[in-house]
């Protein structure tokens, strides 16, 4: 098997059997900020603990990216370049997260829809290691 690792060690579990997003919560207030901060945005406490978001959510909203963006493993050459979609997940309780959704078309998105956690390979370095990403795909 290749070598996999995370883009950001502290920005999910990994490697583990069931991954989960890092994030801090605000003992001052509750809040839940994506990803780990050593502040609170909403109160600007710093009595942080560090806490796993919920891996289901619903579609909070969408849009489609219809640029080349250079380093996704799929789109080496412009000539390839496909749109690709981004969201934000409402994790019920804690959080909006911003993600890559998984997904061909836009037909496959609806506002509301049920989505899950998965990590997928980013890029894969000269080395041969694989570079890994959290993205939402539809339950
Ligand atoms: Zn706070």
């Amino acid at each position: 098997m290749q070598k996999q690792v995370p883009i950001d060690s502290d920005l999910f579990t990994w490697p583990a059997a069931e991954p989960k997003l890092k994030a801090s919560q605000c003992y001052d207030c509750g809040n839940v900020i994506f990803p780990i901060n050593t502040s609170c945005p909403k109160c600007g406490g710093i009595n942080l603990k560090d806490m796993e978001l919920k891996t289901k959510g619903t579609l909070w909203t969408w849009t489609s990216q219809e640029y080349f963006t250079k380093g996704l493993n799929d789109y080496k050459d412009p000539e390839d370049f496909k749109p690709y979609f981004l969201g934000y997940i409402e994790l019920p309780g804690q959080v909006r997260v911003e993600s890559r959704l998984l997904v061909n078309d836009a037909s496959e998105l609806k506002i509301g829809m049920e989505m899950e956690m998965v990590i997928v390979p980013f890029r894969v370095e000269s080395d041969g290691t694989e570079t890994m990403i959290y993205a939402f795909k539809p339950v």
